[in-house]
């Protein structure tokens, strides 16, 4: 049983997937496993490192995938790449099959059986594969990191001889997993954190960490159904955005996560709320890769408009590609393990389990999963219901592309998932693992991100979870001219001299 690791080919992709460590595990399974050379290196992975592991190191991809069992991958590859590999063989990664059928019609007829891992189901056995969950908490955490390196002020309070410097003032819109984690991480740096969402159930969540929530009164709940929210209505759109506008002048940081599944991003902030923020204030917009829930964002692009910056990155996992890579090893590591039987140290795929039945895209020649296959009419006419889309709905096709590559949209980032609680374990990220479902399996993890929001933290880390949502009354008038973020504005660092990150994760 041989796996084969990928060196990615999407331009700026910097993430692997798989580490020594979840090398060391598969071999451990019976496997063996082959490396493309310098496939991890943008994560600071060395071929060594890997070899160390047990792992053997291909020159080029067909020698690393020549007489693969297993391909493992970020991105989706394009069929034409995948040379060599035994038939059948699996192909296992963030497959981003909606908008892209034709590449995943290519790869049933390359013979691979493909598997989208953004497809698992989000259930309580699943919650350690849930690569949306992951990487969204990630994207989080990195929005507020981004957010601050752009910013030319302080964040927390800080009380010196020379005077008292205010705390920047932080609102999140959407407190999805993303969410929650950028409002987690906002907290520490001492923002004063705000933030919205159309789910209800999300207040409690929010006010656990600490953060202030504001809903309208118009707008009760639009959560939708498995815990994701709905569309909203046009006057609930109306209400929603009258609130947003007299809350957002005041801002000087703000993170849009905002997402309906199946839909593109919704336009939460106009020109005209930008427009009525203070010169020096940032926005990052972590829908971008889904058209963006603020109307400037370009998605990829970090662009200044009256001296605010809007950040549009759609990949700030692979901002931090380190961390990134070794949660989403995880995670591809977590489900292959069901599918060896590690007695006989083989491959044993059960294809009528709920976790293959959900992300395999094709089969033995054939496109097969039913978002992907024309609905099947019966003699009396009765058609067989098509399932929704998991997630994702591919608003916008990303970009560009290295020509060898197939092309593939960023699918990990801003479209995932998870609370936000930091995990005790030490090298382990924030988040390694997803919180359930429910609120109040979160509050625990919830109340430690506001403790560690340490005694600069405005709120207490014992908000009591249970406490009905503040609701604030939408401003009855756009506020007046305010002051600017900062005296002095002038001082500010252009947003496109800033260092772009690291090269990769924007497409
Ligand atoms: P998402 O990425 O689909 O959307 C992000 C957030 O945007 C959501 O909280 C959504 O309510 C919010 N939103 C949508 N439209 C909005 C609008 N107009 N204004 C403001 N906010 C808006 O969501 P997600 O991060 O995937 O989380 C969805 C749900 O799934 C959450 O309840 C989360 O707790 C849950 N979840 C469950 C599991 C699991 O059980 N394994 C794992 C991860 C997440």
């Amino acid at each position: 049983m041989k796996i084969a690791v990928l060196r990615e080919r999407f331009e700026g992709e910097s993430r692997v997937a798989a580490t020594p460590e979840t090398i060391a595990k598969y071999i451990a399974l019976g496997a063996e496993v082959a490396v493309e050379k310098g496939a991890g290196e943008a994560s600071r992975l060395s071929d060594d490192d890997f070899q160390q592991a047990g792992a053997t190191i291909g020159a080029t991809a067909a020698a690393t995938l020549k007489g693969a069992d297993i391909v493992l991958c970020v991105r989706r590859p394009a069929a034409d790449e995948l040379v060599g590999v035994n038939k059948g063989a699996l192909l296992v990664g963030a497959l981003d099959p909606y908008g892209n059928e034709k590449d995943v019609a290519a790869l049933a007829k390359a013979g691979v059986a493909a598997m989208s891992m953004e497809f698992m189901p989000r259930i309580t056995r699943a919650q350690v594969m849930d690569i949306l969950s992951s990487q969204a908490n990630l994207a989080g955490y990195q929005a507020v990191i981004e957010a601050s390196k752009v910013f030319d002020r302080a964040m927390p309070m800080m009380m010196t001889a020379a005077g008292t410097v205010r705390p920047a003032k932080a609102f999140v819109m959407g407190a999805g997993v993303a969410g929650l984690q950028a409002i987690a991480t906002a907290k520490r740096l001492g923002a004063v954190v705000s933030a919205t969402d159309v789910r209800a159930a999300a207040g409690e969540q929010v006010e656990s960490l600490g953060a202030k929530f504001i809903m309208t009164e118009a707008l009760k709940d639009a959560s939708g159904t498995g815990g994701y929210a709905r569309e909203l209505t046009k006057d609930e759109q109306a209400a929603q955005a009258e609130l947003v506008a007299g809350h957002i002048s005041k801002q000087d940081i703000v993170v849009t996560t905002a997402l309906i599944p199946g839909r593109p991003a919704p336009k939460l902030v106009t020109k005209a709320m930008v427009e009525s923020m203070a010169p020096g204030s940032v926005i990052v917009d972590l829908a971008a890769e889904r058209g963006g829930n603020v109307e400037l964002t370009q998605p990829g692009k970090v662009i200044t408009h009256n001296g605010v910056t809007i950040i549009g990155y759609t990949n700030l996992a692979g901002h931090i590609p380190t961390t990134a890579s070794q949660l989403y090893a995880r995670n591809l590591l977590a489900f292959i393990t069901t599918l060896i039987d590690a007695k006989e140290k083989k491959l044993a795929v059960n294809w009528d389990d709920e976790l293959v039945k959900a992300t395999v895209l094709t089969r033995d020649g054939a496109v097969v999963h039913s978002a992907f296959v024309a609905p099947k009419t019966d003699t009396a006419g009765d058609t067989e219901a098509k399932p929704a889309p998991a997630k994702k709905p591919a608003a916008k096709k990303p970009a560009t592309r290295k020509p060898s590559a197939g092309k593939a949209t960023a699918s990990q980032t801003s479209a995932s998932k998870t609370a936000t609680a930091p995990k005790a374990d030490a090298g382990q990220a924030p988040e390694a693992k997803p919180a359930p479902r429910k609120t109040a399996a979160r509050k625990p993890a919830a109340k430690a991100a506001a403790a560690e929001a340490g005694p600069q933290a405005d709120a207490p880390a014992t908000a009591p979870a249970a406490k009905t949502p503040a609701v604030e009354k939408p401003a009855a008038k756009k506020p007046a001219a305010r002051k600017p973020a900062a005296k002095k504005p002038a001082a500010r660092k252009p947003a496109a001299n800033k260092p772009a990150a690291p090269e990769g994760g924007d497409n």
